[in-house]
């Protein structure tokens, strides 16, 4: 397995290589190229001593200004012409240049095409020194009033050796001292970044006990602040999901215990009893066994739902006869019961559905409303409307209503609004859970109009293909 590091040790590393780099590609850089920026820059300011003589030469002041020139640049000026010779500024290297010199100089000017050159070997032998002394020159030709001047601009060149040493030690030096504070830094903003973290992760060994506690977590940043939203989230979900689950195992223990009893109630009876073998007594027992297979397949369905990415059978289907087939299942049932039933259609449209799914969530609704209804004159209305560009299909009932608080409840798995729940009709808690997973999977639009006491609407709304 891949060694792990904490992150405290990676930021610091992290860090240390920014700054080692850095530090070293400035090193490299000042180390090898301070030469030649420094001669680079030595040749331009002689080149440009040189353009400003040229330029003044017939200047009344033309001395002063090149003396002043000479001192302000740290170069060494001559001018010589067929007429005169000056020389400028104190220590000047171009004074002891004799005159054969001058005129090897003044050739290889002329030979040039632009009238200029640049001598960056030339070594000068000064009277009071042992050794000679390394200049550049800039040599400039240019005519004046029918005169051949020759402008010379010069100065030595230190060298960089020492420079370049006292930078090296300079830059250990600094290195240490950079290298010292990244790591404080890093250790610093370690600190900040790494408590809420350090925070979360202890509080998340809680969350499969449910016992996550955001306001343990104490941070600025977004993203944390985030992440420890959403795990105190995933912590309620757990501790819904765990009272769901206990809640589903009472309410599932109980809808299994009763319809058994009644079988083996009715069963016994029947054995015992000859003159209780009669039609109705078996279809009690018929009833109750179909009250278990629904609730077994509804849970069949839940957790097919759970371990799988629900695959639709898509077909179209024309919504007025669809619709019309779901009503017919119910309305033999619902005249001898006296109960209201009607269908009430709208265009006839063609819509693109898994027609088993959909059948199922619409038994379910109107299951639902038989269940809940508790008016005298019982009123239930499976129906298709137009609204905008869409068509909302629903089951409408005239019964008990849900209370506003319990509406965005109910489609939670399990839930029920009435802990005693009632057993006249089949019910599991899972219905609604089941339909919403099924007209999400159509990728359809929901919900429920409810008054309590009132009314209760359930749709879902479709497009035409
Ligand atoms: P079940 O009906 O098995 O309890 P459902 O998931 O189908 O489970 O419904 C969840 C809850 O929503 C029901 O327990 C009930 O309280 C409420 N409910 C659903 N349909 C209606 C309705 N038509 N009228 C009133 N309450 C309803």
């Amino acid at each position: 397995m891949k060694k792990k590091y904490s992150l405290r040790v990676q930021l610091v590393f992290i860090l240390l290589i920014f700054v080692i780099a850095v530090m070293g590609l400035v090193y490299f850089v000042q180390t090898t190229f301070l030469d030649d920026f420094y001669k680079t820059n030595k040749i331009k300011s002689l080149s440009s001593v040189a353009y400003s003589i040229a330029d003044m030469i017939g200047d009344e002041d033309f001395d002063e200004i090149i003396e002043h020139m000479s001192m302000s640049n740290e170069v060494c000026v001559r001018v010589v012409s067929n007429k005169e010779d000056y020389c400028y500024s104190g220590p000047c290297t171009l004074k002891g240049i004799d005159n054969n010199t001058i005129n090897m100089i003044a050739s290889e000017v002329v030979a040039q095409d632009n009238g200029e050159k640049l001598f960056d070997n030339f070594r000068y032998q000064r009277h009071f020194q042992d050794k000679p002394e390394d200049v550049y020159i800039f040599a400039k030709m240019i005519e004046y009033d029918e005169e051949r001047i020759l402008i010379l601009v010069s100065s030595g060149i230190t060298p960089l050796n020492t420079t370049i040493s006292t930078i090296k030690s300079q830059y250990l030096l600094i290195s240490s001292i950079i290298v010292a504070m990244t790591i404080i830094l890093a250790l610093i903003l370690s600190r900040f970044i790494l408590k809420p973290i350090k925070q979360i992760n202890n509080e998340s060994k809680n969350l499969s006990k449910g016992e996550y506690d955001a306001t343990k977590v104490a941070t600025n940043s977004l993203e944390l602040s985030e992440l420890n939203e959403g795990l105190e989230k995933a912590n309620e979900d757990i501790l819904k999901a765990e009272k769901a689950k206990k809640e589903l195992l009472g309410n599932v223990s109980h809808d299994l215990r009763t319809p058994l009893t009644m079988i083996v109630g009715y069963g016994e009876m029947m054995r015992d009893l000859p003159e209780e073998n009669n039609e109705d007594n078996i279809n009690v027992i018929i009833d109750e066994a179909k009250r278990l297979s629904t609730l077994v397949d509804d849970l069949i369905d839940i957790s097919k739902i759970d371990a799988i990415k629900l695959e639709l059978n898509r077909t179209e289907v024309d919504l007025n006869d669809f619709l019309s087939s779901v009503y017919r299942q119910y309305e033999k049932y619902c005249q001898t019961q006296k109960i209201d039933f009607s269908l009430k259609l709208s265009d006839d449209i063609k819509v693109s559905i898994d027609e088993k799914r959909i059948k199922q969530i619409l038994y379910n609704f109107i299951n639902n409303s038989l269940n809940y209804n508790n008016k005298d004159k019982q009123v239930i209305e499976l129906g298709s409307e137009k609204i905008d560009d869409f068509y909302r299909v629903y089951v409408y009932d005239n019964g008990e209503g849900i209370e506003a608080n319990d509406i965005k409840n109910i489609w939670d798995r399990y839930y029920k609004v009435d802990k005693e729940h009632k057993r006249h009709h089949i019910g599991s808690g899972i219905g609604l859970s089941l339909a919403k997973e099924l007209l999400e999977a159509h990728g359809l639009n929901y919900g429920v109009e409810s008054q309590k006491g009132e009314y209760s609407k359930f749709y879902f709304d479709i497009k035409p293909v």
